[in-house]
């Protein structure tokens, strides 16, 4: 016998996962209690710093132009993960994507176009007018409005699982004095969306060791959201025998000032004027195709290919010409008038450096500029090349940034499937249900395309509460409470209906 719970569903975390599923259990009927780790003024998680969601369309909606079918944003799902995806799970959240904005503007969220200069997006990302913040704000509004109860500085350290059956976790309240009481919580059902593994450096340094050089890899590392995500949920489902997805190592990685912080520095200390100019390592040598690709496909690969330089750090470096074509971060670049004084600023090896440049420089073949297109400005007879927007760099003033890996996320997560059950040895939980980064590697194994962190956590995380709710509903029919597994209700009945309500 499992001890009665009075409360429908627990959701852990307090991210836009979190809250979607959240509202929609309370839609339901549900009475519900969210627990955040984070205090008030920090609620949100890494969702506060988000601009954008991916979402598919068949012809121009509000804010979104043109169409951008589902095939082909499966497609470009496809290329960036490589494959490592589940098609089924993806679809949902593509499908998802097209309908979850009257839902979203119904609990507060605006939308507007996108921002010119913002990674090319203006047919395929649906922007938050006021951002991630605003989005939050508004759900935690719509949340208090409905009679959810909301705890923060409320960590989960804990779930009791039996036989794969969610019965209780134990939540450290924190208080003024710094001290923090423990709660033990029943319920009927829970959701887990409190994140990957990210702000926790001890496990990222597990995961990426050492390198060739002796160095910790990820002791270079600045997370760019919350300083919340620990992991912890994950490692103590892990040990409750939960099915664990995805490769450690794997993250959304972004090249970031060097000088941002190490939490919560968020969106303007990303450095995108990397394809209009060179990118060098300490030894003040090029390392990758600067202009390999677009750089919204190409963005969420330089944080990987900073972290495997020696010390983990590069420098982006550009001249006059590249002044007003890149949003501009918010730390200066260090400039000179000279590439040699900037060399000498920078702390590299001047010689070296003016190697590098000049045999760049001299390897242009300059055809038509164009920023906007794969452009025919290419090296030649240089290693590694330079595909598109090769130009010299030989206007001054001349422009350096210092670029660290910067992780958004990890791909690390629980197993789970279309109804968004967490799975132990392969079989659904009736009642223990994921969503977001906590299990957004069942659908990126790797890679990324802008804007789909939020489709993935908004469709999932209203997948959740439904099916939480509808799994109370399946409990309130089973005086006992879940004893056995059983099968949980299609989920494709649930979003038909979402469907049909919402056209
Ligand atoms: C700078 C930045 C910009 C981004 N921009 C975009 C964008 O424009 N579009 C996009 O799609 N994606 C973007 N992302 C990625 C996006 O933020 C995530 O994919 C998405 O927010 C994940 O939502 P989530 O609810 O799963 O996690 P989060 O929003 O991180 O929420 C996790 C929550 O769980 C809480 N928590 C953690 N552990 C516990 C615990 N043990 N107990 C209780 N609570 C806990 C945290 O405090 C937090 O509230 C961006 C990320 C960053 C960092």
């Amino acid at each position: 016998m499992t001890q009665p719970a009075s409360l429908d569903v627990l959701v852990i975390g307090g991210g836009n996962a979190a809250l979607c599923a959240a509202l929609m259990a309370k839609e339901a009927g549900c009475s519900v209690r969210l627990l955040e780790s984070a205090p008030k003024i920090w609620r949100g998680g890494n969702s506060m710093h988000t601009r954008n969601l991916r979402c598919m369309h068949d012809e121009p909606q509000d804010v979104l132009v043109e169409s951008y079918p589902e095939e082909e944003f499966w497609q470009d799902l496809l290329k960036v993960t490589g494959g490592l995806t589940n098609e089924e799970m993806a679809r949902i959240a593509i499908q998802d994507s097209s309908t979850c904005r009257p839902w979203m503007v119904k609990h507060g969220v605006r939308f507007q176009p996108s921002l010119s200069g913002a990674l090319h997006t203006a047919r395929t990302n649906a922007f938050f007018m006021g951002g991630g913040k605003a989005l939050i704000n508004a759900y935690y509004k719509s949340a208090e409005q409905l009679g959810i109860e909301i705890n923060y500085n409320a960590t989960a350290l804990d779930v009791e699982v039996k036989d794969g059956v969610f019965v209780s976790a134990t939540v450290a309240h924190l208080q003024s004095d710094g001290s923090s009481i423990q709660e033990t919580i029943y319920a009927k059902t829970c959701v887990l969306a409190c994140g990957g593994f990210e702000s926790n450096i001890d496990k990222l340094k597990e995961a990426w060791g050492q390198n060739e050089w002796g160095e910790w890899t990820a002791d270079n590392f600045l997370i760019r959201g919350t300083r919340f995500n620990q992991g912890t949920m994950i490692d103590r489902l892990r040990e409750k025998g939960a099915d664990i997805i995805g490769d450690p190592t794997q993250a959304h990685m972004v090249a970031i000032d060097a000088r941002a912080p190490l939490y919560d520095g968020g969106i303007c200390t990303r450095i995108d004027c990397v394809s209009l100019g060179v990118v060098v390592n300490k030894h003040a040598k090029r390392f990758y195709d600067e202009g390999e690709d677009f750089w919204p496909k190409r963005y969420a690969i330089w944080g990987r290919l900073v972290a495997l330089q020696p010390g983990q750090i590069a420098y982006s470096i550009t001249d006059a010409k590249a002044v007003g074509r890149f949003m501009p971060p918010v730390f200066e670049g260090t400039k000179a008038n000279t590439l040699e004084e900037l060399a000498d600023m920078i702390g590299l090896d001047r010689e070296t450096f003016m190697q590098t440049m000049n045999d760049y420089n001299a390897s242009c073949k300059v055809g038509t500029f164009n920023h906007t297109v794969l452009d025919d400005c290419h090296t030649e007879g240089l290693q590694p090349i330079k595909s598109h927007w090769a130009i010299p760099v030989t206007q001054a003033p001349f422009y350096a940034y210092p670029v660290k890996p910067g992780i958004t996320f990890t791909y690390l997560g629980l197993k789970t499937d279309k109804t968004a059950a967490v799975h132990f040895s392969g079989q659904a939980s009736p009642n223990l249900f994921a969503a977001g980064e906590i299990m957004a590697g069942n659908v990126l194994g790797k890679g990324y395309t802008a804007g789909v962190g939020m489709t993935i956590g908004t469709a999932y995380g209203r997948i959740a509460g439904s099916e939480a709710a509808k799994a109370v509903l399946a409990h309130q029919h089973q005086e006992a409470g879940f004893e056995e597994f059983r099968p949980i209700p299609s989920l494709a009945t649930a979003l038909e209906e979402n469907v049909s309500e919402e056209a």
